[in-house]
């Protein structure tokens, strides 16, 4: 019986428990909070994961760890590392922790990045701006997720100002520091997701097209209607990363379209909610192939089935019934309650054909009174 870890008990946890049932695998999940959803479906450990002691009790009872969330403390990674094997490997995680460090390992294996400059001082603001050109964006290095410690800066007079920039963030410089990047003006977002065994095996899903909402993912698309010299340029930077960081299990690249270039935004070390759709519409979920990749297990085929599209529920779940009502559709309820600008659940439709996608999201939406969240979706599907 092999029990697979997680550090960090969220939706992300929970579905890897729900997937990885059927390979008969056991989970012990540790988070913080007593109520973290993943604990509704696999025993659960609350502690710090600073804690020593916590710590020791989470090795002593699994056979490999994983995670759930990136900001797992670098330190306790690499202490658990040393008692049980931990995957993707905590220098890769504590790279990518880092907003700067991550975009410098991103230049220097070649991949075109957004300007960015590091920050550490009101004056230094000035001189990154004049170094990375307005708009831009003021981001903390760490502890960053859904779009939380971001300040745009824009040129001309308003609210968009480096001094705004500087009362909403200045104070983290010490801390979590501070990094300016160039805004791109970009024509897609896209994704890629992908997969590393133990032994080097890479596998990429179909390149993912997705729209954000105020900093959160609100709606992917897969697989992204873009051609296949760009969709093999992105898969090829994720490649290069992949065995840059000796890194083993699933991760998503996320990337701007920018006129015919690829610009890396940023590496998420986890399974990632750009891949959710992969649990229908893929011959094997992302989930369950992290899972394979970390128990050195052979890889499942990433082949799609058909179209998919997923939708993301931010604050609280619409009715399920007219998504369960429609063919091709799926409902994921991760069990959390309902608060302002929290992930608690999802939809995928899946068809065969990208006309049958159009339609079951015009009509869910219209049923749910999500039309302005489907729209973006259906306009690039009817574009030919
Ligand atoms: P998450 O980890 O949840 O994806 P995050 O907090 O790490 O989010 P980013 O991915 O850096 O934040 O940014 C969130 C969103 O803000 C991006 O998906 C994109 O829509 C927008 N954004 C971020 N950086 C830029 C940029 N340099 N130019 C244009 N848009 C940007
Ligand atoms: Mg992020
Ligand atoms: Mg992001």
């Amino acid at each position: 019986m092999t029990t697979v870890g997680i550090l960090g008990g969220g939706q992300l946890a929970r579905m890897l428990a729900l997937s990885g049932a059927p390979l008969g695998l056991r989970f012990l999940v540790m988070d913080t909070q007593p109520d973290a959803c993943a604990g509704q479906f696999a025993p659960l450990l609350v502690g710090d994961y600073r804690d020593e002691a916590a710590l020791a009790e989470f090795a002593s009872k699994i056979d490999v760890a994983t995670f759930d969330f990136e900001n797992v403390p670098a330190e306790s990674a690499k202490w658990l590392s040393e008692r049980v094997p931990v995957f993707p490997n905590p220098r890769a995680l504590g790279l990518i922790q880092d907003r700067l460090a991550e975009k410098t390992l991103f230049r220097d294996t070649g991949i075109p990045v957004p300007a960015f400059a590091d920050v550490t001082s009101r004056e230094g603001l000035d001189a990154a701006i004049a170094q990375v050109g307005m708009p831009c964006i003021l981001k903390t290095r760490r502890l960053g997720y859904d779009g939380k410690g971001q300040f745009r800066i824009r040129p001309g007079t308003g609210e968009a100002t480096a001094d705004a920039a500087w009362a909403a963030l200045g104070a983290q410089a010490q801390t979590v520091g501070l990094i300016l990047e160039a805004f791109v003006p970009f024509e897609r977002e896209l994704s890629v997701v992908a997969v590393r065994g133990r032994d080097g095996e890479f596998r990429t899903w179909p390149l993912t097209e997705n729209w954000h909402v105020d900093g959160v993912l609100s709606a992917s698309l897969a697989p992204a209607r873009v051609d296949d010299a760009l969709a093999a340029t992105a898969f090829d930077y994720a490649r290069r990363l992949a065995g840059e960081l000796d890194y083993v299990g699933v991760f998503a690249l996320e990337l701007f379209q920018h006129g015919g270039d690829l610009l890396a935004n940023e590496l998420a070390p986890r399974v990632h909610n750009s891949g959710h759709w992969s649990h229908e519409g893929a011959e094997t979920s992302q989930f369950q192939n992290h899972l394979r990749a970390v128990l050195g297990r052979p890889l499942g085929a990433t082949t799609m089935r058909g179209h998919a599209c997923m939708l993301n529920w931010i604050g609280e779940l619409p009715d399920p019934d007219p998504v369960l009502r429609a063919a091709g559709a799926h409902w994921h309820d991760y069990g959390k309650s309902s608060r302002p600008g929290r992930k608690v659940g999802h939809a995928t439709v899946r068809t065969d054909s990208v006309t049958g996608l159009a339609q079951v999201l015009e009509r869910v939406g219209a049923e749910l009174g999500r039309d302005a969240q489907v729209a973006p979706v259906i306009a690039r599907l009817r574009e030919g």
